[in-house]
């Protein structure tokens, strides 16, 4: 038998269309744990570089945004603003290794 060309019935249009909805209010949701995750993470992690002296406060000269850039090996500075995106090298302050 071939494939019946019938239409679907409103009511399963219906029954579909719910069924979307709620796959994507699923993901919504998982979306939003995995952020909230994500930033306890973050926060985590930033308290235990503040902790450990591992992190380097710089106030954005442009915005006077806060940024907290870590101080490690292999990690470059962020060279902008993440707020303003105007460039943070206009008066270096403290960089690594403080040498003079
Ligand atoms: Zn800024």
């Amino acid at each position: 038998m071939t494939r019946s060309k019938q239409k679907m019935t409103m009511r399963q249009v219906e029954d579909a269309l719910n069924t979307i909805a709620e796959r994507q209010n699923q993901i919504a949701h998982l979306l939003q744990n995995l952020l909230q995750e994500a930033e306890k993470q973050n926060t985590i992690m930033l308290n235990l570089l503040i902790d450990l002296d591992k992190i380097e406060v710089i106030i954005c000269p442009s915005c006077e945004g806060v940024i907290n850039f870590p101080t490690m090996k292999g990690l470059e500075r962020d060279t902008h603003c993440p707020y303003c995106q105007k460039a943070l090298d206009s008066n270096q302050q403290t960089l690594f290794g403080e040498e003079e």
